[in-house]
């Protein structure tokens, strides 16, 4: 594991090697592990693909030195792109949906990149469609298209997954995370099965999100506070491979909620909502593994914190139920 006591010449050296911690509130014989990646650069898991992807571009020439990386982005990919561009002579912009929090799209700015906002009624989809349009005015610009970037699968597959089997010394039972991009899930599951066919592999969602249509199920869609996770739009969910996928759970934003602040007030874990949704996944998945209800080919659940909570304080992340803006 990286110690970081050399020194080190560009915060883009800080990406990764995160500390592994336990869920404290796991079971004794299973428990649960969380990367918490909030230790990165950028204070998000979104700074390994930020780093991983411009570095590729910029080796392939897919993107040129001195050229501008345009992606509609939710935040902490946007402020995961825009540190490591501060280091690799790139250009950031980004396209943001009105309803993200203000707290990174003014990180983004504070890293030189431009933010342009869409409204939130035309979702993902809408910011997608505006970082095309750009790309097409300017010069010399990508839109990496994390959503459906191989690469944001490859970053975690070369990076977060080898992390996790190296620190577990390869006993991992299952790998539980909440999807976005599915860029997390993915990547750590292909590493992690590569090593050991029998990992057990568990997506997880907000209610209302729509990943479990590709499980032949109905569900309703709808809204939710949960930031970072979820899909509305078959335009952001093309990298989930549900053949992958042995579970998917789903949890309501007022059980996500109190799990938010029993993880600050219980374990010190200042996270956020989707870290906070994986650690309740996680718990179930280790709960079952416990009760001998699934079968995992170690008594070890593994989870990512993608984010801390200081990212949305200003909406109320700690505040009552209702207060919380989400
Ligand atoms: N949590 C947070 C806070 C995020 O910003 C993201 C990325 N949207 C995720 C989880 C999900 O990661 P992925 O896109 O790799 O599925």
């Amino acid at each position: 594991m990286t110690t970081y006591r050399e020194p080190l010449a560009s915060v883009n050296d800080t990406v990764g090697e995160t500390p592994l911690v336990r869920v404290q509130a796991s079971p004794d014989d299973v428990p649960v592990y969380a990367k918490l990646e909030s230790f990165n650069p950028g204070a998000s898991i979104k700074d390994r693909i930020g780093k991983y992807m411009l570095e590729a571009m910029l080796d392939d020439g897919t993107l040129e030195p001195g050229g501008t990386v345009i992606e509609p982005t939710a935040g902490n990919t946007g402020i995961g792109f825009a540190t490591a561009a501060t280091q690799l002579d790139v250009q950031a912009m980004f396209v943001v949906p009105e309803r993200f929090s203000l707290e990174k799209q003014q990180l983004m700015r504070a890293l030189g990149a431009e933010v342009i906002n869409t409204p939130t009624e035309d979702g993902m989809g809408g910011a997608i469609d505006r970082a095309h349009q750009l790309a097409e005015e300017l010069d010399n610009a990508v839109v990496p298209q994390q959503f459906k970037n191989p690469l944001n699968v490859e970053a975690h597959y070369e990076t977060t997954g080898p992390e996790v089997h190296e620190a577990l010394d390869g006993e991992v039972g299952a790998v539980v995370a909440g999807c976005g991009t599915a860029g997390t899930l993915m990547g750590m599951a292909q590493y992690l099965r590569e090593q050991n066919d029998d990992v057990v592999v568990a997506a997880v969602e907000p209610q209302g999100s729509m990943y479990s249509a590709f499980f032949g199920e109905d569900p309703e869609e709808g809204e939710y506070k949960v930031e970072g996770i979820g899909t509305h739009d078959p335009a952001t969910n093309e990298l989930f491979d549900p053949d992958v996928v042995d579970e998917l759970l789903s949890f309501d934003d007022r059980v996500v909620h109190e799990e938010m602040q029993r993880l600050a007030a219980e374990e010190g874990q200042l996270v956020a909502s989707s870290a906070a949704a994986n650690s309740l996944a996680a718990r179930e998945i280790a709960d079952r593994i416990a009760a001998g209800d699934l079968d995992a080919p170690h008594d070890t659940v593994v989870t990512v914190f993608a984010d801390s909570s200081e990212r949305y304080l200003s909406k109320g992340v700690y505040r009552d139920y209702e207060e919380w803006e989400g």
